[in-house]
């Protein structure tokens, strides 16, 4: 395709999102065609994920991040919905508990990294520590400005150990926010979903939106790289994020299929040495 699906922050780059439209649909992509090509797209995720699985060269962490209403549960859910369970953890990050608060940011969060042959998905992540952290104060500046670092060298330390991370930010405007959250308050089924603290929030948009642009200008490595998602559209949002993760898995295929196969040979001669010392007679 000529052009791209969503966009990749270069490590050094500083970002200004108001650069990056929302409402972005690539020309190639037709609304009525996006539900096949999620299907198509999440039976090669499911495929993937059963040789990350098998192969256990590799564990693979997804990031989700985004506004209030962008879509992150959403997104798990259509993007993962052929995957398979056994494979797969989720974990969704609240306000600390005091336990949680009692250690550094970081400790919570590194348990629930996926082990090798796992595919993790975070729900919000270790950047709520310089995000929602920062727009409220939570800590003084001098201590979130350090997180930055901390960060960059905590993924580094993943990515050394053989996990793979993709972090996505789903970036709506200011119109589609006040759309979703008028759906919630207009339609009685969707109340549910009305969470009173999404409405106060409102109030720092602008706040978050800097904090957002300068973790993603800060964080975006060659190992563990940032992607704008344009995300007004959901359909939309859906396919250029599950075509990331083919894409990105993809380039691992090889190894994990030469690895397996190697595998299995050696299997094989096994039970043949064992056939032939009758160690086995009955198969
Ligand atoms: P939700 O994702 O809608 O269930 O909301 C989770 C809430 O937890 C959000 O309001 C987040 O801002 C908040 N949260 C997550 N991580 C942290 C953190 N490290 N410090 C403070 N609040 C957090
Ligand atoms: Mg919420």
């Amino acid at each position: 395709m000529s052009h791209q699906l969503l966009w990749k922050v270069p490590e050094g780059e500083k970002i200004k999102l108001h650069k990056y439209d929302p409402s972005y649909t690539h020309p190639e992509i037709r609304h009525e065609d996006a539900d096949d090509i999620l299907a198509k797209l999440g039976k090669e995720l499911g495929e993937l994920q059963e040789l990350l699985s098998a192969a256990q060269h590799h564990s693979l962490l997804m990031i989700v991040q985004g506004m209030d209403t962008s879509g992150k549960d959403g997104t798990i859910s259509h993007v993962f919905s052929q995957i398979n369970p056994q494979g797969c953890e989720v974990h969704s990050f609240k306000v600390p508990t005091a336990e949680e608060a009692a250690h550094d940011f970081l400790w919570r969060i590194h348990k629930a990294t996926p082990a090798k042959g796992m595919l993790g998905i975070f729900n919000r992540s270790q950047y709520e520590d310089v995000l929602v952290t920062r727009v409220h104060n939570l800590v003084p500046e001098e201590v979130w400005s350090k997180r930055y670092t901390n960060i960059n060298n905590f993924e580094k330390l993943l990515h050394q150990n053989g996990t793979i991370i993709l972090k996505f930010f789903l970036h709506i405007s200011q119109e589609e926010q006040t759309k979703r959250l008028k759906a919630r308050v207009d339609d009685k089924d969707k109340a549910w979903k009305i969470s009173t603290s999404d409405f106060a929030e409102r109030k720092y948009w602008d706040d978050y939106q800097k904090a957002y642009e300068d973790a993603l200008s800060q964080c975006s490595t060659d190992e563990a790289p940032w992607y704008i998602v344009p995300a007004d559209h959901k359909w939309y949002r859906n396919v250029a994020i599950a075509q990331t993760l083919v894409d990105t898995m993809q380039q691992y295929k090889d190894e994990w299929t030469t690895d397996l196969e190697a595998r299995g040979h050696k299997e094989l001669e096994e039970l043949q040495q064992m056939r032939a010392t009758k160690q086995i007679t009955d198969i």
